[in-house]
């Protein structure tokens, strides 16, 4: 496999001209729309037919050349062969190993990231962990009922969109899942969908939408909690509750099926469990009147696919720690900078994920132990690496599979040549490279 590695780097056929490419999936936020097409000429994007401002800008960005070496060894450049050795050896080396990141790439490089995990004895931490984190805690405590989003659009006659903004950050999900699609029992689209925004502010979702609530960060634990106890009909103080709720809940027992879209902002900040655990706990009562479902709207990338690699592998979903030779969940905080200043881990391995998501302070510590990056723009990262490895770009450069939010898998097909080896290429040949070094030794 490392052979792979270094011919694709050394044969690297010249662009070629690959004309129109339909049905691609375009990674820029988490709609993943998967109906893009691509016209490429002489290894260029030229137009993202289809694709949003946010997708145009997305695939534009990816056009080359990508000049520059493909490796560096503390930052300066080097044979691919060399930094694959000198990471081998650093990993080879390594008493307990942190694997960081994977929340922007294929499900198939995630398995070989818990791979390698699970070869070395590391902790392995997903990027998104801390936005994550308080979202999957409340649904492994309460459940979820939850739908794809082809049901929500074949069916959902009430959508709701509790403090996101998918006019800005998921600008087609209107069109292909939530709010304009005609659906099989939506027919009129539009016109058949009661849009409700509840949020701190009116946004641009809520000027789209036909009923706007404001309800402030401090205040939504509460109207979850007061929306419920409605729902169910139990014993509330009329003189407390507002009619705005009142009215809320009316719309919501109106629907003859719902759907709760969710995001960060819910789950971010202190309580954001409590306050997810509130919203799965008001959809699920709300199926008692009519079906309902809650959804996250999702990140850019693929998140959720790294979430359930390491679910499946593991048995955890976030982080897992392979020191022991099985896979054991860490039992105290896991964010990479709390890791990173415990000073227990003495090598850094980060994987497709933006190191400047990182703080300051955990890249200060980064900088004190041997890391290894692989990234698309690794020897470009903010501090340097050790060993940096620019990677294909994947949905770019190379195919695979992502998970949307809602637990559909999608293609992702290659659309530019790039002499880049692929992420999952570098761990693969990274693995094949410490059995090596550990029969021999
Ligand atoms: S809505 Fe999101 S996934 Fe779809 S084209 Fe725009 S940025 Fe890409």
């Amino acid at each position: 496999m490392s052979a792979t590695v270094e011919s694709r780097a050394i044969d690297a056929a010249p662009s070629l001209p690959l004309g129109e490419l339909t049905d691609v999936t375009c990674l820029a936020c988490g709609c993943l729309c998967d109906d893009i097409a691509i016209t490429v000429r002489d290894n260029q994007i030229l137009e993202a037919r289809r694709a949003c401002a946010i997708g145009q800008s997305y695939f534009s960005s990816h056009n080359g050349p990508h000049e520059g070496p493909i490796a560096a060894i503390d930052g300066e450049p080097a044979e691919l062969a060399q930094a694959i050795d000198r990471a081998a050896a650093i990993l080879n080396a390594a008493r307990r190993p942190l694997i960081w990141g994977l929340s922007q790439t294929t499900i198939e490089t995630q398995a070989a990231a818990v791979a390698l995990a699970d070869q070395v004895g590391a902790v392995i931490v997903l990027g998104h962990e801390n936005e994550a984190r308080a979202h999957l805690r409340a649904v492994q405590r309460v459940g979820v009922v939850s739908a794809t989003l082809g049901e929500v659009k074949a069916r959902a006659d009430v959508v709701v969109f509790w403090g996101v903004d998918p006019a800005v950050t998921h600008p087609r999900h209107f069109e292909r899942y939530s709010v304009e699609p005609r659906g099989r029992f939506v027919p009129d689209g539009r016109a058949g969908r009661t849009i409700i925004v509840v949020d701190s502010r009116r946004t641009a979702t809520a000027e789209r939408a036909d009923h706007f609530f404001e309800v402030t960060e401090a205040q939504q634990f509460a109207s979850l909690w007061v929306l419920r106890a409605l729902i169910r009909g139990s014993h509330v103080d009329s003189a407390r509750v507002s009619p705005m709720l009142r009215s809320l809940a009316e719309l919501l027992q109106g629907a003859r099926y719902g759907a709760m879209f969710h995001g960060p902002a819910l789950s971010g900040g202190p309580g954001g469990q409590a306050k997810v655990e509130a919203l799965l706990l008001l959809v699920r009562s709300l199926n008692a009147v009519a079906r309902f479902v809650a959804l996250p709207l999702g990140g850019p990338g693929n998140p959720t696919g790294a979430e359930a690699v390491l679910g499946w592998q593991s048995g955890y979903t976030l982080c897992a720690d392979f020191s022991r030779g099985f896979p054991l969940q860490l039992t105290r905080e896991s964010s990479a900078h709390v890791l990173l200043e415990s000073g227990e881990h003495d090598v850094a391995l980060i994987v497709s994920d933006d190191p400047r998501q990182l703080s300051p302070t955990s890249r200060q510590f980064l900088e004190r132990i041997p890391t290894i990056l692989i990234h698309p723009n690794a020897t470009q990262a903010p501090w340097t690496a050790t060993v940096a490895l620019n990677s294909a770009v994947p949905g770019i450069h190379h195919g695979g599979t992502v998970l949307r939010a809602d637990g559909v898998m999608l293609p992702l097909r290659k659309v530019l040549e790039t002499p880049r080896p692929t992420d999952r290429e570098y761990l693969e040949s990274l693995h094949q490279r410490l059995q090596i070094l550990r029969m021999r030794s």
